[in-house]
């Protein structure tokens, strides 16, 4: 990472805390890793987030509907699915500082930096030796890859490393009062099989016909070996998941229309689109048929933010199998070839999944501009939340310009209003110049200023944001000019 984009991202951590959007979890008690709180700005952006999302996915889409399923679900859904026995990630540990590391991210880290000194025929051959070594899951060969390459631990410098294990990332907890094994549950790693689980009862009693899909937001848990670059890793986070039903045969058709589908709502915020790129899993889970993540340029290089998979029959088979329950579906359309009904089959899935953390981050990051504003007479800056007017928590605010003269209530009476539409902040403290920064920190697109003159013709200033224009409405036009722009 350059310095400068170090910078950039240590100031928009510290501007995340500074502003009410993101703070460490349990902070008064040293914080807990990779757990984090939201704040009152960050839990307005989230749900704006989400929102964006439910009615992109849910309300523009007749045939997919949305639900919310239990965290906690029957234990043999995991060894179903294949957490239980294989969602893990391969852990070593030194013998010196006692720190735990994950040994593929120590290997992609070497070979991050070979490929920096410009040894690139090196950092091939690891990625390959590394690459062969996980699908074989030869755990012994991962560390005498770590060992060959001399890589040592990041904190005490040396090289004196325990074996290689296989550490699970679900978290497990007792359900009831006798905690025997039996009464192991787990705290769900991803949302996905709330939905796979649900989607007969879901495709009777709304009568869906595939194609179809089933959005759902929620809570995930994973133990992350290490938690990283803030809120990209945590060990608590919230995914937005779809798994689309479609009929066998079809997935491919339906997998390139949802790879492009999520590349555009992304795109829709205005997002630079060179920041994003495609990523073709090459290495694909044994169930999986296709699998791209979309990519955003962070300041510490390119991470995923959204998968989308064709899972094929997988999972469904997978529950059919364990629970002894039929998960066909009768699919009643007659096959043009056959000229008789498809008949019943399991159906295949397209999935699509986007980390809502990961998308805060993004959103903040793109938003976030230390501007000069400096003149020939003064030096001036300020930092500015350029964020989607529909995502930015707070839409306009409302500034009495002075504490007197029945300005106060004259802008309370105008916040009244347009607060059963919209979130308004009332500020009465400070020079209206500095009342105008503390809103572009936070990415408020309107201040509103309420003056002697408003008492008179009901008139008020409206300022912009981005372009710091200001300009002279009625006030009861606010309602109108402040809809036209955060309306989604
Ligand atoms: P990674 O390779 O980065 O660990 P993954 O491939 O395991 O991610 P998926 O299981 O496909 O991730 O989950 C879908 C999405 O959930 C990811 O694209 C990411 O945005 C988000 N996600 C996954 N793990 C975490 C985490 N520990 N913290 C925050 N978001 C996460």
């Amino acid at each position: 990472m350059s310095k400068s984009t170090d910078e950039l991202f240590k100031n928009v951590i510290s501007h995340a805390k500074e502003y009410g959007f993101v703070f460490p979890s349990s902070e008064i008690y040293d914080g807990l890793s990779a757990v984090y709180d939201y704040g009152q700005n960050g839990a307005e952006l989230k749900n704006n987030i989400k929102t964006y999302w439910w009615k992109a996915m849910v309300q523009m889409n007749e045939n997919i509907v949305g639900i919310d399923s239990a965290i906690f679900m029957h234990p043999k859904i995991w060894k179903a699915s294949g957490h239980v026995d294989g969602f893990s990630d391969p852990m070593i540990d030194n013998k010196d500082s006692k720190k735990r590391y994950r040994a593929d991210q120590l290997l992609e880290d070497k070979i991050a930096k070979y490929d920096s000194e410009g040894k690139t025929d090196k950092a091939e051959q690891l990625q390959h030796d590394m690459d062969e070594a996980l699908k074989a899951e030869d755990l012994p060969r991962l560390r005498d890859l770590i060992i060959e390459h001399e890589i040592a631990c990041p904190v005490s410098g040396t090289r004196n490393w325990t074996e290689v294990r296989q550490f699970n990332l679900m978290f497990s907890t007792q359900m009831g009062a006798v905690a025997d094994d039996a009464d192991t549950i787990y705290l769900r790693p991803e949302t996905a099989q709330g939905i796979f689980v649900n989607y007969l009862n879901v495709q009777k009693s709304g009568r869906m016909k595939i194609p179809f899909g089933i959005a759902q937001i929620g809570k995930a848990f994973r133990n992350e070996v290490i938690a990283r670059q803030f809120i990209i890793r945590m060990r608590e986070f919230e995914q937005m998941e779809m798994q689309f039903f479609v009929r066998p045969g079809t997935q491919k058709e339906w997998f390139d229309k949802w790879k492009e589908a999520r590349l555009k709502w992304h795109l829709a915020l205005g997002t630079n689109e060179a920041k994003y790129r495609y990523h073709e899993h090459t290495k694909l889970a044994h169930y999986a048929d296709a699998a791209y993540d979309i990519e955003f340029e962070f300041p510490f290089g390119f991470k995923e933010v959204e998968g989308i998979h064709s899972r094929t029959n997988f999972d469904l088979s997978q529950h059919e199998k364990f629970s002894g329950k039929k998960m066909q579906y009768f699919d009643p359309e007659v096959d043009p070839e056959t000229g008789k009904p498809y008949g019943n089959y399991v159906p295949y899935v397209i999935e699509t999944s986007i980390g809502l953390d990961r998308m805060f981050l993004l959103t903040m990051i793109n938003a976030y501009e230390e501007e000069d504003l400096s003149t020939d007479e003064k030096q001036d800056s300020r930092t500015v939340l350029r964020l989607h007017p529909c995502l930015a928590p707070v839409k306009a605010a409302i500034f009495p310009l002075t504490k007197k003269d029945g300005l106060p209530e004259k802008a309370r009476e105008i916040m009244d209003k347009l607060k059963i539409d919209f979130n308004i902040q009332y500020e009465e403290k400070d020079a209206i110049g500095k009342r105008y920064r503390r809103q572009d920190a936070i990415g408020t697109p309107f201040c509103i200023t309420v003056d002697h003159q408003t008492l008179e013709d009901n008139t008020v200033t409206i300022r912009h944001r981005d372009s710091m224009a200001q300009e002279r409405v009625a006030a009861d036009q606010l309602d109108k000019i402040i809809g036209d722009l955060v309306s989604w």
